[in-house]
């Protein structure tokens, strides 16, 4: 029998009758005689009022008795539409995540799977249920409760996809499909048919939704991902391996743009220029869980150089505070930090064959007199750090210099 693992996002189950056309929709597919798994989040913002309800009693919740807090959002929604099944006339059984064999190291908040045991779920299969596992959970080895970090869910479909070897993972939300760019500040942003997990991870870890590690587990097993809106039949963007659109021959073409706001710089002045600086420097800030972007360091004069880096807005005060603990003990001059930053990119897999993104990104936002601060490249991703109040203007103008708006690609 064919298997195919569906995930409902919060947004999906967010009341009643939302479970219950998520029912139907499920109940379809099966009687059409395919196996089916579904996956589902927290009901609408429940994990946000638990997260809420849990800093109203204490200060620092204690991270293992959050995490079973949290757990239970995804327990309320996969019980309810077990039972809106079973109003169908569909066997259906709902599991949590222990109960589903997903096993998970032990950092509370943010723990990783290392293994699911599908022996339950394989069972019920097997005795012709619906399954419907509580997304976003897991347990260690000692038997505690722990969660995968916010919008994790997706990332147990994809895992309970790779364990079970179904044919497809399909995740199922309020959007339908991954788009060139975010229609809200692009109008005529266009719906992919299809997108490179490679290009996929660009865009989500520069802006589009999904949970960048479920795509990385998507590669990495080859679990095919289809994006499409629970609320309706319109086709949605299968995420895959790498495909061959043979549409880079003529002109430079790029998949999408992606944005990310609430960036800031921070320059290090007149560092000394010796081995282990860049080290002490950044150390802090990761054991800080700092994460650092892009990171440009100018070439010396007089012995000693500029390093440049940016973190999100959200992390500079407690980063400036790690690097200013470090002037007495590496020696630099002056620490200036710049707030209101955005980075901008034209993500493709074609830019790895073909010359001239780079330059006609540049050529557009200097049309658009957008300064570039700072610029940093992967082998399929050009991004620049510009002003945010200009960022979504950048954003339209790149879409249309790089003819997203076009309809003959996808
Ligand atoms: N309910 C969790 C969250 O809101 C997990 C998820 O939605 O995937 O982050
Ligand atoms: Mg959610």
């Amino acid at each position: 029998m064919s298997l195919v693992i569906h995930k409902y996002g919060g947004s999906s189950v967010g009341d009643a009758g939302m479970i219950q056309n998520v029912a139907r929709r499920i109940a379809e597919v099966r009687k059409q005689g395919t196996g089916v798994v579904a996956v589902v989040s927290a009901m609408g913002d429940s994990t946000d009022d638990l997260l809420e309800l849990a800093h109203s009693v204490s200060d620092q919740p204690h991270p293992r008795e959050l995490d079973l807090l949290l757990s239970t959002g995804e327990l309320v929604s996969c019980t309810l539409l077990t039972m809106a099944l079973a109003d169908l006339g569909q066997e259906a059984v709902s599991l949590t995540g222990s109960q589903a064999g997903i096993h998970t190291d032990t950092s509370h908040g943010r723990a990783r799977i290392y293994s699911v045991d599908t022996a339950r779920i394989q069972k019920e299969l097997q005795e012709g249920r619906i399954v419907v596992v509580a997304g976003f959970q897991g347990i260690t080895e000692s038997e505690d409760i722990t969660t995968l970090g916010r919008g994790g869910s997706d990332t147990t479909a994809v895992a309970l996809a790779a364990a079970l070897e179904a044919d497809r993972c399909e995740v199922y939300t309020d959007v339908d499909g991954i788009y060139t760019a975010d229609p809200r500040i692009v109008p005529e942003a266009r719906k992919l048919s299809e997108i490179s997990y490679d290009e996929m991870l660009e865009l989500a870890n520069y802006g589009a939704k999904m949970h960048p590690r479920s795509i990385e587990l998507g590669a990495v097993y080859n679990v095919p991902i289809y994006v499409a809106s629970s609320f309706n039949d319109t086709p949605g963007t299968l995420i895959h391996g790498e495909s061959d659109r043979g549409d880079m021959e003529h002109r430079i073409k790029a998949t999408g743009i992606a944005i990310t706001r609430n960036v800031a710089k921070i320059t290090v002045r007149s560092v000394p220029d010796r081995p282990g600086v860049a080290a002490a420097l950044f150390e802090p800030l990761a054991q800080g869980g700092i994460s650092v972007d892009t990171i440009v360091q100018n070439t010396s004069e007089d012995r000693t150089t500029d390093i440049s880096f940016t973190v999100s807005g959200d992390d500079l005060k407690a980063a400036l505070a790690k690097v200013e603990e470090l002037t007495s003990v590496i020696g630099f001059g002056t620490l200036i930090s710049e707030p209101g930053l955005a980075a901008v990119s034209v993500v493709g897999s074609g830019m790895q064959h073909t010359p001239g993104y780079a330059s006609r990104m540049f050529r557009v936002l200097a049309d658009g007199s957008v300064n570039i601060d700072m610029i940093t490249t992967s082998e399929i991703r050009i991004s620049c750090i510009i002003s945010e109040d200009q960022a979504e203007d950048a954003v339209r103008l790149l879409h249309r210099g790089f003819q997203l708006d076009e309809s003959d690609a996808g």
